[in-house]
């Protein structure tokens, strides 16, 4: 079974570098969290400490109802899967596996045997099992990494990075091995990856962190609707930011000026008390699939970009602007638009697969935006 795991108030400082600041985090038996942000923002040198490899410079880590902040690594009872494999280079791969088993006394003689060949099966490597680290490509070794720390059934398992050196196939089937085993052994996992994706897929919350920080930690789609900072809200999917202008606030609807259009937001990551005042410059986000093109409005838009809002008013809320281009990636296609009177803006419109007549480049367009689909942000 999985054990509760606390950091509480943890920082670690390399001389002058702040590698990790004030982190605090409560991860609950058996639940799968994952660890996302840009490289350098902290995520190694935090599993490092609760691995027990680096000391914290301040702060505790508690696994269960045990303090090991000071403890080795090997008395912690935690899987660790590191960024950079850290294989033993003298021992071949099935001795590789095999280790925390003798080390820890877990298991021996055919016990150990049958759960090193379980491990050899899942990571499809039992033809290669007598090579050394040194004949594998890294992907191989990062599956011989995966099956050494999930050989002992640890309560506890750590991964940084497992699945960055692996295809995208072999990856995806990974990926459900592993969310496999998790919930087989009922482990606590903190996942560390890159792929947001592979993030939002595997995990019961993510933890985004940012320049040493742990900038927010929630559901995917706590982070996706409700993102605390604008950071958050780009680096948790696609998001388009407007600037504008506060104009009307009334109750939970905030009206924004933004090039010659006026929008009405009813932004989702703010509480009503906490709206910012009338005048102020901020910034909407709102994510692509959010943004709906109505190309039948063209000739409104156009005496809009002409006569200001007047017309607009008389149309609702929503902001006028060009189709500049339409981006083909697979079966999705995108619409850049740049705004009337805000010529610097560029807005990322998704267009759904069943739309028949694709707007034309160069396009007058009317920019359909529901007010609940809308974040607000200080202005940069
Ligand atoms: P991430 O895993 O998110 O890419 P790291 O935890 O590896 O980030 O690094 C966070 C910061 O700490 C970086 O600025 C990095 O250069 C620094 N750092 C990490 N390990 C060491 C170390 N052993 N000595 C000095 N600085 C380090
Ligand atoms: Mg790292």
């Amino acid at each position: 079974m999985g054990q509760q795991l606390a950091l509480r108030h943890v920082q670690k400082r390399y001389g002058p570098v702040w590698a990790v600041r004030d982190t605090s985090l409560e991860v609950q038996a058996g639940e799968f969290v994952s660890i996302v942000g840009p490289s350098g923002s902290g995520k190694t040198s935090l599993l490092t400490m609760i691995a027990g490899f680096e000391t914290p410079t301040a702060g505790a880590i508690v696994v269960g109802d045990q303090d090991v902040t000071l403890l080795a690594p090997h008395h912690r009872n935690i899987g660790m899967v590191f960024q950079k494999y850290a294989l033993f280079p003298h021992m071949t791969v099935r001795q590789n596996i095999a280790f925390p088993l003798k080390m820890r006394r877990l298991a021996k003689g055919q016990d150990a045997d049958r759960r090193v060949d379980a491990m050899l099966d899942l990571v499809q490597l039992g033809a290669l099992q007598s090579r050394y680290p040194h004949e594998l490509s890294g992907g191989q070794q990062q599956r011989v990494a995966v099956a050494r720390a999930l050989v002992f059934d640890p309560p506890v398992i750590l991964m940084d990075e497992p699945l960055g050196a692996l295809d995208k196939k072999l990856r995806e089937s990974m990926q459900f091995e592993i969310k496999q085993i998790q919930e087989r052994i009922g482990a606590t996992v903190i996942y560390v990856t890159h792929d947001q994706e592979e993030a939002l897929t595997m995990s019961d919350r993510v933890a985004v962190m940012h320049a040493g920080r742990l900038e927010q930690i929630g559901t995917s789609v706590e982070l996706y609707t409700r993102p605390e900072t604008a950071f958050i809200a780009d680096f948790v999917g696609s998001i388009n930011f407007i600037p504008g202008i506060v104009c009307r606030i009334e109750k939970s609807a905030v009206t924004i000026r933004c090039g010659l259009s006026l929008l009405e937001t009813r932004p989702t990551n703010i509480r009503s008390g906490e709206l910012p005042g009338e005048g102020s410059s901020v910034r909407i986000g709102v994510r692509p699939e959010h943004v709906e093109i109505d190309t039948r409005s063209a000739s409104g838009t156009r005496s809009i970009a002409q006569h200001g809002h007047t017309v607009e008013r008389a149309m609702g809320s929503g902001l006028s602007g060009t189709v500049e281009t339409i981006v083909f990636a697979g079966a999705s296609r995108t619409a850049l638009v740049r705004l009337h009177g805000a010529p610097d803006v560029v807005l990322r419109a998704s267009l759904p697969a069943q739309l028949g007549a694709l707007p034309e480049r160069g396009a007058e367009v009317w920019l359909r935006i529901s007010a609940d689909a809308t974040l607000l942000f200080n202005a940069s």
